[in-house]
């Protein structure tokens, strides 16, 4: 039987907050869902079944050069931010998205705009840990990325989380 695919986007109602419709799913390369030139099995499963609901990306200025490689089996778009101005470009990237339905992940002081700018902004400890600056911008904080991806999978652990 043919499976009927789920309603596009991901919604979360969060008292205090209102309803959450997102449509993009940015995540930082290095140190957020890669450690040391590797992504998780566990990681690349939860990303695909967030893609299956939102479009995800994967922003990196690519400095170690195998970006690609690294995630082709992801279901998401890599997109080059230029290096240099990586904190800068990120944030555009969101404004160009559409702030009001996206959220990011990040954990390094160059995803500070960026965490800022989305709607929700979750900063990563990781195994890498997080920037302070990143983490006061981010609007919640997390241990690892799979717990992000799970929290986001499961709207009432978030509601849990942010409601006021
Ligand atoms: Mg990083």
């Amino acid at each position: 039987m043919k499976e009927i695919p789920s309603e596009k986007g991901l919604f979360y109602d969060i008292p205090g907050r209102g309803i959450l419709r997102i449509k993009h799913l940015v995540l930082d390369l290095n140190g957020t869902i890669a450690f040391q030139g590797k992504i998780r099995e566990s990681t690349r499963r939860l990303i695909n079944e967030l893609s299956r609901r939102v479009n995800v990306y994967v922003l990196t200025a690519d400095t170690r050069g195998k970006a690609h490689h690294l995630c082709s089996s992801l279901e998401a778009e890599v997109c080059l931010i230029k290096k240099g101005r990586e904190k800068e470009g990120k944030a555009e990237f969101i404004r160009e998205k559409g702030p009001g339905e996206t959220i990011a992940l990040g954990n390094g002081d160059n995803d500070q705009l960026m965490l800022e700018a989305s709607l929700l902004g979750i900063a990563v400890l990781g195994e890498e840990g997080c920037s302070v600056p990143s983490l006061l911008k981010a609007d919640m904080a997390v241990k690892d990325v799979d717990t992000a991806l799970e929290i986001l999978l499961d709207p009432d652990t978030l509601k849990a989380t942010l409601r006021s």
